[in-house]
């Protein structure tokens, strides 16, 4: 099938930097698609390069297997939903939805129904005639969707749209959006630097190092098999095993990342480990509380700094737990071997 959108050999170079750095993508009709990546690696960049908001220094970008690369944005069936909505203030809610199909001479009975339709899609069905400041920021957000959905665009570019939210308003839109792009099966082409979001959301995940792609996968394959320390260390929390640790430890030479998640802790003990586990005797060196769990920072007696997380067990021991001597178990199979991706 011909991919929504084909990248190929992408670069952007703003004087000395290398903003886009050789990018190859293929993201599919009706996929949520993300790309991850810290602030400056280039994320922004990509999703203007694709609206035709910056020209390319090299590479081509085509949109259901039309070369666009030329293009000027309105000539490409994209939509692009900024991070401060960028509603206008003088307007009412309904008139905003609407101006899209305006300035493209829609006619004034179909686009006032469409924008109520999409409206009411976003659940606002009832606000069309405040104004933006009578809203909430939630309210402000779906608006700003709204306004794009009603333009049927085939591709919708969104740039940390949930990044002026509170953290309890953020996971509602989660939710909503991910319900949207299904429902309406949009392409969505999703710019995060929240790995949480981007684990929840997507479909599949880019994730971005200086302009460039990193690792490419479902959320499961970037969180369980990260290729690199890299991955391993921004998309959550993980303990990076030096070669000269994994050498010691499981007779490899290489690094390994292992998931906090994966340690297991019991009161210590000198029973021999299973062929398949690896036994530490450890010293808890702090236990801090989440709500869910505790997360623990141990020291191994051979020297080794970890963190483990341990499931919340309810109760409301308040014993401080530091100094406590432990046993920490892994599963070999619980190990990733990194740098497999060619790169340190
Ligand atoms: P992200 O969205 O991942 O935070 P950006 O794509 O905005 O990253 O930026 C990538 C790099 O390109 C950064 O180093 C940034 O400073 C630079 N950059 C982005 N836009 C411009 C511009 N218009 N002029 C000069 N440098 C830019
Ligand atoms: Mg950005």
């Amino acid at each position: 099938m011909v991919p929504a959108i084909r990248l190929r050999g992408l670069v952007k170079h703003f004087a000395e930097v290398a903003a886009v750095d050789g990018i190859d993508l293929d993201i599919a009709d009706g996929e949520f698609f993300s790309m991850l990546g810290p602030s400056g690696s280039g994320k922004t960049t990509v999703l203007r390069l694709i609206a035709g908001f910056e020209t390319a220094t090299a590479g081509t970008v085509e949109l259901g297997g039309t070369d666009v690369t030329a293009a000027a944005p309105f000539e490409r069936d994209v939509h692009t939903v900024f991070q401060d909505y960028a509603l206008f203030p003088h307007m009412s809610v309904l008139d905003n939805v609407a101006y899209g199909l305006r300035v493209r001479g829609t006619g004034r009975t179909e686009r006032r129904a469409r924008a109520q339709e999409a409206l009411e899609t976003v659940r606002l069905g009832g606000f069309g005639t405040r104004r933006p400041h009578q809203l909430s920021g939630g309210q402000r957000q779906r608006v700003a969707l709204a306004r794009a959905i009603v333009l049927r665009p085939r591709v919708l570019l969104l740039d940390e749209p949930l990044g002026a939210l509170d953290l309890k308003l953020r996971e509602q839109m989660q939710v909503e959006l991910k319900q949207l792009q299904r429902d309406l099966g949009i392409t969505f082409v999703f710019v995060t630097h929240d790995q949480e979001e981007a684990l929840t959301l997507s479909d599949r995940i880019a994730v971005f190092d200086t302009g460039r792609v990193r690792q490419l996968g479902t959320p499961q394959e970037i969180y369980e098999q990260p290729t690199s320390a890299y991955v391993a260390g921004f998309v959550g929390t993980t303990n990076l095993l030096d070669a000269d640790t994994s050498e010691r430890l499981l007779g490899v030479r290489a690094e390994h990342a292992l998931r906090p998640e994966r340690l297991r802790l019991t009161p210590a003990d000198h029973a021999p480990a299973r062929p398949d586990e690896v036994r530490l005797p450890a010293v808890v060196v702090e236990r801090i509380y989440l709500g869910t769990g505790n997360r623990v920072h141990l020291r191994t007696d051979d020297g080794l700094d970890l963190v483990a997380l341990e499931q919340a067990t309810g109760s409301l021991d308040e014993a401080d737990h530091r100094g406590e001597h432990v046993t920490v178990r892994f599963a070999r199979a619980d190990v990733v071997r990194l740098n497999t991706d060619g790169e340190s």
